[in-house]
């Protein structure tokens, strides 16, 4: 039996992942915040789905999590830890609360680092573990090398895993343990109704209030059109078994237009797209 840990396995991407890999036979230890996420997806999903209770900023939390975990896989240890918790934060950053983005990479940096540090034994980084080096999937976004206007936090945010990713892969050479960043444009999941609820009031004093609103329903109707969520349950399956995974995995539903030109268009060309797109006077 082959054991992973996915973060944020109520909803969305973390969800279908569980499905996703237990039909594909593991065993998927699923973090949960409520206790009545932890019985709805354990009754959905079945017996290999153990629920675990944490919340990525809760340290001692996640220790009883290892605990629990570490019990039940004894010496096979983790094959893979797949980071996936995350959440969004968008606003200009001229008026952001500190608070708001101290949140944003409390939960999508530190949090994720906190999880991965305490599983890392687990996953072979001790001297003569007893099982195979296993190995940790990352959940980026494009967001993780392209920056839109007012998602300064939550680029912010997945650029720091991007880098923590390069760092991590190349430190835990020395365990074997491989580290793959997935990094997906707008797939359908629950994000988008929090970014429909998101309050642009905060900023209805400002200069941005228009550019928001306007900018709020761009990205939610593109979010709400996104990729299923099982592509990238198919490509997180592939990161953990596949002999040789790629270091990083870009998925968007229009490559070209979503990935490419953002990425490879010169900045200022760029700026001028955006700008255009989201109707940003200058
Ligand atoms: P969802 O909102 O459906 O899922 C987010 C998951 O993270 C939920 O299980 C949520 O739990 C959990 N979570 C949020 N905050 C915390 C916390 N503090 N501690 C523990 N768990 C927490 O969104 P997605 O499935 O879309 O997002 C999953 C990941 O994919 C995120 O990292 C996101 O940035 C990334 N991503 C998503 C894209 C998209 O278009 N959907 C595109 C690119 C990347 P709870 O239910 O308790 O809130």
């Amino acid at each position: 039996m082959k054991y992973v840990v996915i973060t944020g396995a109520s909803t969305g991407i973390g969800y279908d992942a569980a499905r996703y890999l237990i039909e594909k036979g593991f065993h998927v230890f699923g973090s949960v915040r409520k206790q009545a996420d932890a019985d709805r997806v354990q009754n959905e999903l079945g017996e290999r789905f153990t629920p675990l209770l944490f919340d990525v900023t809760d340290g001692a939390a996640i220790e009883t999590a290892v605990t629990q975990v570490s019990e039940m896989v004894g010496s096979n240890g983790l094959a893979g830890l797949v980071n996936n918790a995350g959440i969004a934060v968008a606003g200009p950053l001229m008026y952001l609360p500190l608070d708001e983005m101290r949140w944003q990479l409390e939960v999508n940096v530190l949090g994720q680092l906190a999880v991965t540090q305490k599983f890392l034994p687990l996953l072979g980084a001790v001297p003569n573990a007893p099982h195979p080096p296993g190995r940790i999937v990352n959940i980026s976004s494009v967001s993780g090398k392209v920056v839109y206007p007012f998602m300064g936090p939550y680029a912010a945010s997945k650029h720091a895993i991007e880098a923590i990713s390069d760092a991590l892969r190349r430190e835990l050479l020395i365990f074997g343990i491989d580290v793959i960043v997935i990094g997906p444009g707008s797939v359908k999941t629950p994000i988008w109704d929090k970014a429909q609820e998101l309050d642009t009031e905060l900023y209805s004093h400002t200069p941005y209030k228009t550019i928001m609103e306007g900018m709020k329903k761009v990205f939610v109707g593109q979010g709400r059109s996104g990729i299923p969520v099982e592509e990238v349950s198919k490509v997180i399956f592939e990161a953990l078994t596949k002999e040789k995974p790629k270091a990083r995995y870009a998925l968007a539903r229009k490559i070209f237009s979503g990935w490419l030109l953002p990425r490879y268009l010169p900045a200022r060309m760029f700026d001028n797209v955006v700008a255009k797109r989201l109707g940003i006077p200058r």
